[in-house]
C-alpha cells in the first residue's frame, strides 16, 4: 500500500531533527532600517537643499519638483545598488487587497555591448503598468485600461531581498488614466488630509494654531496561524481557500487555555526571531510576539507608526511572515478563520490623533484646558462612530471575516464603543452638564473641571467590544487578520473628520466669553444624541444583540453582502464625497469590487467543497464501506458469527453517513457558481457536516486529509 500524503507528512515531521540553539547574537541597532531608504539615510545621501524640499513634500504634502525628483532618484539608485538591487518596482495596493509589483531592471544598453544602470526622476515619480487585469469596478473601460502609479514620498522606499538578489520597492498610489483612484492607498491619504484640516480647525478654536499637519498614529496587532508545510500539502482547501473547508474538531483544542502566552516552542521562536530580524531590517519596529488563544495561533505587534506607513508596514509584515514561514517548512495562515470551532484571527487597529506639536489628542490632559480638548475629540469620535456605524461595519466585511465576527471569540457585527467605567461616568456627567439642580454635583463643566487621571492600562479591559478606548487610543478590533488596514483607517479618518467639521463650525461661532458654554452645550447635545453607541457590557451575549437592535436601534449587519449595501446610502456617499476621499463613482467602484470578490470567494469555496467531498472524502468513506463489507462476507463465508454484529452495525452507520454525504454533494453540485450565496453557504455547510461526521468513523489510515489534531498540534 502506498503511503498517503497525510501519513508521509506525519513521517516527515517525526523524522525532523530537533536543533540545538545556536546563539549567534544579533546587533539590532546595526541592522535596524538597513533596507529602508529612511529620512535618516536621505539626510546623509542628499544635498541639503534637496533634502529640505523633500521633507517639505513629505510633511506638508507639497508637490514634488522634477529637478528634486531627479536628484532623489539618483541617490536612491546608488543606495539600492549598494544593497545589491538590480531592479526597481512601483509597489502598490490595488483593490484586490494585496500588494502588487512589476519589476524593471536598472539596465540601459549603451549600444556598444555594455550597459549603464539608470533610474530617472520620471521612473521614480510615475509608472504606467499595463493594469488591465486589476479590479476596477467598472471605473475603466478596457480600451482605456492603462493605470498609473505615482510615488508616495510619505512612505519610504525599501529593499526586498530574495535568495540571490534584491529589488528596490517604491510605495506608490495607483489610479486610472482619468485620475480616479484604483487602490487602497489614495483614499487613505486623502482621508488623512481631511482629518488634518478639520482637526486643525478644532484646535484653533482652542487657541492652538500651529504650522504643520495633524497626523494619525496606528499600531496594528497581527494574529496568524502556523501549520507544518508537509501537512498543509495534504489540504487543497488550505492551499486554495486559506481555510479548512472540512475537519472534525480535535479532542483537545483550546478548551484548556494552555496555549495563550505559553512558552514558545523552539521551532516557532526560531521562526519569530527570523521574522523580527527581517522586519527590523525594513525599519518595521516589531515589538511584541506571543502565543495566542487557539493552538498554533500567534500574534505579532509593532510599535505604532504614522498611519500611512503603518498600513504599508503591515502589508510587508504579512509578506515577511509568509516567506520566513516557508524557510522553516511552515505555512503562515492569515485567513480570519482557518479552523472551525476555535478562535479566528483579527488585526487590532490601534488609532490615535496627533497634533502638529506631537501631542496625542486622545491623551486626557492634566489641566482643564487639555481635558476640554480631549473631551471634544472624544465626543467627535462617539458621534462619528454612531452616525457612521454602518460604514465601520462595512469596512471590515469580507467572506473570511464573516466566520469570525459574531462568533463567540470576536466582536459582534454590531458596532459599539467601550469607554471603561471611569470615562463612561464622565461622559454621563457631561450629558447632565450645566444642570443647575442639586444633581450638578455630578455634572461636568468642560474647560473648568479637571478629569481624574486615568490609569493607562485600564484594568477593566473589555475584549468583547469592537471599538474600545484603551487609555490614550481607540482599538478597532473587528478588522480581519487578512485585510489591508487601509480601508478601516480611511473610514475612521473620514467619519471623524466629518464630526470634527461640525464641531468646528459651531465653535467658530462662539466668542471668547461664551466659548465654554457653547462647548458645554455642544458636547452635551452630542452625548445625548449618540449615547446609544456606548456599551461597556459583554458584547458576546445574545441579550446584547437583542438590546442593541431592539432598544437602541443599532445596526446588526450579520453578513458581508448586507454590510456592503450601506455603500448605497446617500449620507454615506456624501461623507466620502464631501471630504474628497472617494467620489460617488469611486465609491460605486468599491461596492462593485467588494461584492464581486465576495461572490468569487464563495464560488471557489463551493467548488473546492464539491471537489474534495467527491474525490477525497467520499472515496475514503466508500473504501471503509468496502472493507467492512468484505470482512463481513469473509466471516460469513467461514461460518463465524463473532464480529458480524459489530461489522454490521459499523456498516450501517458508515453506509448511512455515506448516503447523507452523497445527497449533500448532489444538492451542492448544481449550486456551484450560483450567486444565491446564502443558499450556497448552507449547502456547503451541509456537505461539511456530513463529511466531518464520517471523519471519525473511517479507519485512520484511509483518511486523506490532515486532521485538526495534526494541523493544530504537529508543528
Ligand atoms: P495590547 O492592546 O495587546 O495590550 P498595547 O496596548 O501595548 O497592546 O499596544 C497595542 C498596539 O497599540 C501597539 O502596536 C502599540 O504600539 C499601539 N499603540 C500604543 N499607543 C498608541 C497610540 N497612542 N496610538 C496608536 N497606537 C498605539
Ligand atoms: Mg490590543
Amino acid at each position: 500500500m502506498t503511503m498517503s500524503q497525510r501519513k508521509s507528512a506525519l513521517a516527515t515531521i517525526a523524522a525532523r531533527p530537533s536543533e540545538a540553539p545556536v546563539n549567534e547574537g544579533l546587533d539590532v541597532s546595526s541592522i535596524y532600517g538597513q533596507n529602508v531608504y529612511s529620512l535618516k539615510t536621505m539626510r546623509e545621501d542628499l544635498p541639503k537643499s534637496v533634502y529640505k524640499k523633500l521633507v517639505a513634500t513629505i510633511q506638508k504634502g507639497e508637490p514634488i519638483a522634477s529637478d528634486i525628483a531627479c536628484e532623489v532618484a539618483n541617490a536612491m539608485k546608488r543606495w539600492a545598488i549598494s544593497k545589491g538591487a538590480t531592479h526597481f518596482t512601483h509597489w502598490f495596493q490595488p483593490l484586490t487587497g494585496a500588494t502588487a509589483e512589476k519589476h524593471d531592471s536598472f539596465i540601459e544598453p549603451d549600444h556598444q555591448g555594455g550597459v549603464i544602470l539608470e533610474f530617472k526622476g520620471g521612473n521614480l515619480v510615475q509608472g504606467e503598468p499595463d493594469a488591465s487585469s486589476f479590479p476596477n469596478g467598472g471605473l475603466r473601460a478596457t480600451f482605456e485600461a492603462r493605470g498609473y502609479t505615482a510615488w508616495d514620498p510619505t512612505s519610504p522606499a525599501f529593499i526586498k531581498e530574495s535568495k540571490t538578489g534584491s529589488t528596490l520597492c517604491i510605495p506608490t498610489v495607483f489610479c486610472s488614466y482619468t485620475g480616479e483612484s484604483l487602490d487602497k492607498k489614495t483614499p487613505l491619504m486623502r482621508s488623512l488630509q481631511a482629518l488634518s484640516t478639520q482637526a486643525k480647525r478644532v484646535l484653533s478654536c482652542f487657541g492652538e494654531d500651529s504650522e504643520g499637519s495633524i497626523s494619525v498614529s496606528v499600531g496594528l496587532e497581527q494574529e496568524y496561524f502556523l501549520v507544518d508545510k508537509a501537512l498543509f500539502m495534504s489540504r487543497p482547501d488550505l492551499a486554495q481557500c486559506g481555510r479548512t473547508l472540512f475537519g472534525a474538531a480535535s479532542a483537545k483544542h483550546q478548551q484548556m487555555d494552555d496555549h495563550y502566552f505559553g512558552a514558545i516552542r523552539p521551532r516557532i521562536i526560531g521562526f519569530m526571531e527570523e521574522v523580527d530580524k527581517e522586519l527590523w531590517k525594513l525599519g518595521i519596529p516589531s515589538k511584541t510576539r506571543h502565543n495566542e488563544v487557539a493552538p498554533a495561533q500567534f500574534e505579532i505587534a509593532p510599535v505604532f507608526e504614522s498611519c500611512n506607513w503603518a498600513v504599508d508596514q503591515n502589508m510587508m509584515t504579512m509578506e515577511v511572515l509568509r516567506t520566513v514561514a516557508d524557510r522553516h517548512d511552515l505555512v503562515c495562515l492569515t485567513h480570519e478563520k482557518p479552523f472551525a470551532g476555535i478562535n479566528g484571527s483579527g488585526k487590532h487597529n490601534n488609532w490615535s490623533i496627533v497634533s502638529p506639536s506631537g501631542k496625542n489628542l486622545l491623551d486626557p490632559g492634566t489641566n482643564p484646558h487639555d481635558n476640554a480638548r480631549f473631551l471634544t475629540v472624544l465626543c467627535a469620535i462617539i458621534k462619528a462612530v454612531n452616525e457612521y456605524q454602518g460604514l465601520l461595519r462595512m469596512c471590515v466585511a469580507s467572506a473570511g471575516n464573516d466566520h469570525r465576527l459574531g462568533a463567540n471569540e470576536a466582536p459582534p457585527a454590531i458596532i459599539s464603543i467601550f469607554l471603561g467605567d471611569q470615562l463612561h461616568d464622565i461622559i454621563e456627567q457631561l450629558e447632565q452638564g450645566g444642570a443647575t439642580s442639586s444633581k450638578s454635583a455630578a455634572s461636568m463643566h468642560v474647560g473648568v473641571d479637571a478629569l481624574p487621571t486615568f490609569p493607562k492600562d485600564t484594568t477593566d479591559r473589555n475584549r468583547t467590544s469592537p471599538f474600545a478606548f484603551t487609555g490614550n487610543k481607540f482599538e478597532f478590533r473587528a478588522v480581519g487578520s487578512n485585510q489591508s488596514a487601509a480601508g478601516p483607517n480611511t473610514v475612521l479618518n473620514t467619519i471623524v473628520a466629518s464630526a470634527l467639521d461640525e464641531i468646528a463650525t459651531v465653535l467658530e461661532g462662539a466668542t471668547e466669553e461664551n466659548f465654554n458654554q457653547v462647548l458645554q452645550d455642544l458636547l452635551q447635545k452630542i452625548v445625548k444624541e449618540n449615547k446609544q453607541i456606548l456599551f461597556n457590557g459583554d458584547g458576546y451575549t445574545d441579550e446584547w444583540k437583542k438590546e442593541a437592535v431592539e432598544q437602541r436601534g443599532l445596526l446588526n449587519l450579520v453578513t458581508s453582502p448586507e454590510a456592503y449595501e450601506v455603500l448605497k446610502k446617500p449620507e454615506y456617499i456624501d461623507v466620502f464625497n464631501k471630504y474628497s476621499v472617494l467620489s460617488p463613482a469611486e465609491l460605486e467602484c468599491r461596492y462593485e469590487v467588494h461584492t464581486e470578490v465576495y461572490a468569487q470567494i464563495i464560488e471557489i469555496e463551493a467548488q473546492m467543497t464539491y471537489e474534495m467531498a467527491k474525490t477525497m472524502i467520499l472515496p475514503a468513506a466508500l473504501s471503509q464501506v468496502e472493507t467492512l463489507a468484505s470482512n463481513l462476507t469473509s466471516l460469513k463465508g467461514l461460518g463465524i458469527t463473532a464480529g458480524t454484529a459489530t461489522l454490521t452495525a459499523s456498516l450501517e452507520k458508515v453506509g448511512g453517513l455515506v448516503d447523507a454525504l452523497g445527497s449533500a454533494i448532489a444538492d451542492l453540485e448544481p449550486l456551484v457558481g450560483s450567486h444565491d450565496t446564502p443558499v450556497v453557504i448552507a449547502k456547503m455547510n451541509a456537505v461539511r457536516d456530513a463529511a466531518d461526521a464520517i471523519e471519525i468513523e473511517v479507519a485512520d489510515d484511509k483518511w486523506p486529509l490532515a486532521k485538526y489534531s495534526e494541523l493544530l498540534f504537529q508543528y
